[in-house]
């Protein structure tokens, strides 16, 4: 399957397409030896391709960075939604899965992939992986809510009780609409919003701005996304 040069470098997570195309056109990468200064060029991924010398192989495993936007669900097929993996419109891979969910009504960080082992240790409820979320509430947030949260909450019913884990508040804003960020260890079913709904208070928006070491990239917008960088996957492990 040929695709263009840019495209190729981008897709294998060496730069943006920007920064790639600057790369290509200052004679940076070769294609089976040749210096390729054309990002439009057409190339197959069984070619030899380098940058400064370096081989950049085809992988096998895919990572994308997404900014889900809200009204779109967390999972690889739907017979009435769309979902996460159907915004990946030039995925290579047909096996791609949402490591973790976000609720339909939630944006942001989102990490699309086939890697298994690695959406394992990201998701298993044994490592704790901190998520930070910006979050708008109904009602007044006020400072005794940190130590509070700090100390873990019940969200589970009278019959069976379910304590979270600490969770970090910080109040961004408070009023009769408050913004919060608040970082929590787990991701129990609609965790922060039973939070918050165990206080009296109500979620308005919910946002997940970083998982692990991985940022949400502030040039995303809703429904937009990007490989991982090689330093970004690297932070992985
Ligand atoms: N907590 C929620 O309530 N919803 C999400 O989507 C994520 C965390």
């Amino acid at each position: 399957m040929k695709m263009r040069l840019d495209k190729y470098l981008a897709e294998m997570g060496v730069g943006t397409r920007q920064e790639v195309k600057k790369y290509i056109r200052k004679g940076r990468v070769t294609v089976d030896g040749e210096t390729e200064k054309a990002p439009e060029c057409k190339v197959d991924p069984q070619q030899k391709i380098c940058l400064d010398g370096q081989e950049v192989s085809y992988e096998a495993v895919e990572y994308y960075m997404l900014n889900k936007p809200s009204g779109v669900v967390s999972a690889t097929e739907d017979t009435k939604d769309v979902t996460v993996v159907e915004l990946i419109g030039d995925r290579k891979r047909k096996d791609l899965f949402p490591a973790g969910r976000l609720d339909k009504d939630t944006e942001g960080l989102l990490l699309l992939t086939n890697d298994g082992k690695l959406a394992h240790q990201l998701l298993s409820p044994r490592r704790h992986v901190d998520k930070t979320y910006y979050a708008r509430i109904e009602g007044n947030v006020t400072e005794d809510l940190v130590p509070l949260f700090q100390s873990g909450v019940d969200i589970g019913t009278e019959d069976a009780p379910e304590m979270t884990l600490p969770a970090r508040l910080v109040i961004l804003e408070s009023g009769p609409v408050s913004c919060v960020r608040l970082t929590i260890q787990e991701g129990k079913y609609h965790q922060i919003k039973r939070m918050f709904q165990a206080v009296g208070m109500k979620v308005v928006y919910l946002k997940r701005e970083t998982m692990g070491p991985l940022v949400l990239d502030p040039d995303l917008k809703p429904g937009e996304y990007r490989p991982l960088t090689l330093e970004e996957k690297k932070k992985l492990g």
